[in-house]
């Protein structure tokens, strides 16, 4: 099973590479996770990333694709894999295929876990978040018993700065300007599944699962 997940930020995409990755035994690759690793294990391409970054810029498009290869080649993933946050871009998705096609492998399914920007905001808007221990909650779906004021520990209630509706929206702007490119590019390959993610996180799962077709 070789896949890549897509989502929006905040539609539980996180949640079903944890399923997927369980019940396939697959690896997921998060790109985040391969560049802390490629860093730590000071690889050619690590320390080249690492460079980048320092120096507060972008890693350009060949080392991510070449950290990504890297990671590809390794034993863990000639059954399969979970790719997660890679390809962003149209270049990095032509750089992908060429790099699987070039090593006899296709991609088998793109799963797009799908939740309307619209719910996503009231997600995001409604979050509260202890000061104190951290746990969260919604003012609409996961109400404190006392409003503004934590269960766990009696603290007060804050909304994070990045979770204001202008944020939010921005944010989902920004993820949708960079990512319609990338659907289409999969849906003209006929591999695009979009899942509908606004429904409780096993019946996603189950969706998936019906998709995938195993
Ligand atoms: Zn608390």
């Amino acid at each position: 099973m070789k896949l890549l997940i897509m989502g929006r930020p905040g539609a539980g995409k996180g949640t079903q590479a944890v399923n997927i990755k369980e019940y396939y035994k697959i690896p997921h690759i998060s790109t985040g996770d391969m560049f802390r690793a490629a860093i730590k294990n000071e690889t050619k391409l690590g320390l080249l990333a690492k460079s980048y970054m320092d120096k507060g810029g972008l890693v350009p498009d060949e080392v991510t694709i070449g950290i990504v290869e890297e990671r590809l080649l390794e034993d863990d993933c000639k059954n399969g894999f979970l790719l997660d946050g890679f390809p962003r871009t149209i270049n990095q998705a032509i750089a992908l295929d060429s790099f699987l096609t070039k090593n006899g492998v296709k991609l088998d399914a793109v799963l797009d876990v799908n939740v309307k920007p619209e719910i996503l905001v009231r997600r995001m808007v409604g979050r509260r978040v202890c000061k104190t221990c951290g746990a969260t909650f919604h003012v609409e779906f996961n109400a404190p018993k006392v409003e503004g004021i934590c269960d766990n520990c009696g603290s007060q209630l804050i909304q994070r700065a990045d979770d204001t509706e202008a944020t939010a929206k921005n944010r989902l702007e920004v993820y949708d300007n960079n990512t319609a490119p990338l659907l289409e590019y999969y849906k003209k390959q006929n591999i695009l599944k979009t899942v509908d993610g606004d429904q409780p996180l096993d019946k996603v799962f189950d969706d998936i699962k019906a998709v995938l077709g195993a």
